[in-house]
C-alpha cells in the first residue's frame, strides 16, 4: 500500500482520487465528522451547490470505486512509525496524508448548537447568498469585540439590516465608527439564548427577529495525531510547505488541518496540489532504489 489518507471528507477524498489516478495504492480512513455535517447544502463549490454534505461525499467515493482506493469507516488513533513508512489502521505504507480537518468551539449561549448549521451558522460566503437583504443577527465572540466587529463589518455586504449583539463586550468609539457606515445596529446585552424561531433573546427582555443568526467560532484541529507525530503546529494549522509536506519526512496534511480558512472547494484543491506532491516524492524514492 502507498498511502494512507486519515480523514474522508472532501479534502481526503480529493487527495485519493489524484492518488489513485496516479496508480496509487491508497486506503483512506474516516469516521464521518465531516465539519459542514450540520447544514442542508454544500454552498459555493462548483458543480455541487444542489447536493447536501452527505451526498457530496457519497458521490466522491463512488467515483474511487474506479480506482485502487479503499474507503474505511474507521478512526485511526495511531499511527506507528516504521522504517521507510508507517502502519495505520494495520496496513503498511510508506507515506501518511492527514486530511483531519477541523472542529468548530460554539459560543457558549442557549440555543446555539440546536441551531448549528441551519438557522445559526458562521460563513458569509457560505451561507449569505440565501439570506440576502434580510434581518441578520451577528452574535460576536465575547471577549474578541475586534473579531465580532470584522465579522459583523463582513456581513453588511449581504444585507443592510445587520444587528452586531456582543454579548456583554462594550466597543469603543472608533469601532463604533466603523461600524455606523456599514449599517451594523449594535447591542451590547448579554445574550440569553438563540430561539428554535430564529429570534435573538437579549437580558433585560429585547428579542430581535433574524432570517439567519451568524456566529464567531473558534476552531480546533479535530485529531492530535499530527501533534502526536511530531509535526509543527502554529496558529492552531499543521505547518506545511506548498505540497502539503508536514517538518516530518512522509507525513503530509491537506485541507483545513493545514489551511483553516478554507472553504470546502479550497480543502480540495489543496489536496490535490498536495497530493501531486506526495506523487512526486513517493517517484522520487522509486527511482532513486533503481539507480
Ligand atoms: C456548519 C458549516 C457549514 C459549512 N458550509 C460550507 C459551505 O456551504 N461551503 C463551503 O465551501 N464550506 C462550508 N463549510 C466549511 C467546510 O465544512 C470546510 O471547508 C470543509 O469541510 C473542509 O474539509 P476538510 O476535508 O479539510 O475537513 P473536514 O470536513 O473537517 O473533514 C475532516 C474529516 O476527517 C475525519 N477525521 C478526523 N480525524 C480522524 C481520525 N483520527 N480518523 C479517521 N477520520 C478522522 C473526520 O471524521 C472528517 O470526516 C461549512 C462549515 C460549517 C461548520
Amino acid at each position: 500500500m502507498d498511502v494512507a489518507v486519515i480523514g474522508g471528507s472532501v479534502a481526503g477524498l480529493q487527495a485519493a482520487l489524484t492518488l489513485g489516478r496516479a496508480r496509487r495504492q491508497v486506503v483512506v480512513f474516516d469516521d464521518g465528522q465531516a465539519r459542514n455535517r450540520a447544514a442542508s447544502h454544500v454552498h459555493n463549490f462548483l458543480g455541487a451547490e444542489d447536493l447536501t454534505p452527505d451526498e457530496l461525499l457519497a458521490v466522491g467515493r463512488r467515483q474511487l470505486a474506479t480506482y485502487d482506493v479503499a474507503v474505511r469507516d474507521a478512526r485511526v488513533e495511531d499511527v506507528e512509525v516504521v522504517e521507510d513508512g508507517f502502519v495505520v489502521g494495520g496496513e503498511r505504507v510508506r507515506a501518511v496524508v492527514l486530511a483531519t480537518g477541523l472542529s468548530d468551539e460554539l459560543p457558549d449561549v442557549p440555543g446555539v448548537a440546536d441551531g448549528w448549521g441551519q438557522t445559526v451558522v458562521a460563513c458569509p460566503h457560505c451561507h449569505g447568498w440565501e439570506v440576502r437583504d434580510q434581518p441578520l443577527v451577528q452574535l460576536g465572540m465575547r471577549g474578541a469585540p475586534e473579531r465580532s466587529v470584522a465579522r459583523a463589518l463582513l456581513l453588511s455586504r449581504w444585507s443592510d439590516d445587520v444587528t452586531l449583539c456582543t454579548d456583554g463586550d462594550e466597543l469603543t468609539a472608533s469601532q463604533l465608527d466603523e461600524l455606523k457606515p456599514a449599517g451594523v445596529d449594535v447591542r451590547t446585552e448579554r445574550v440569553a439564548e438563540v430561539r428554535a424561531d430564529v429570534s435573538v433573546a437579549l437580558t433585560g427582555g429585547a428579542v430581535l427577529a433574524a432570517q439567519r443568526v451568524f456566529v464567531v467560532v473558534r476552531q480546533h484541529q479535530q485529531s492530535d495525531l499530527a501533534e502526536r507525530l511530531g509535526c509543527q503546529i502554529a496558529d492552531g494549522a499543521v505547518v506545511t510547505d506548498e505540497g502539503g509536506r508536514t517538518t516530518m519526512p512522509g507525513i503530509y496534511a491537506v485541507g483545513t488541518a493545514a489551511g483553516p480558512a478554507l472553504l470546502a472547494i479550497g480543502a480540495a484543491g489543496h489536496a490535490s496540489t498536495a497530493a501531486v506532491a506526495v506523487h512526486a516524492d513517493l517517484l522520487e524514492l522509486d527511482l532513486g532504489s533503481r539507480r
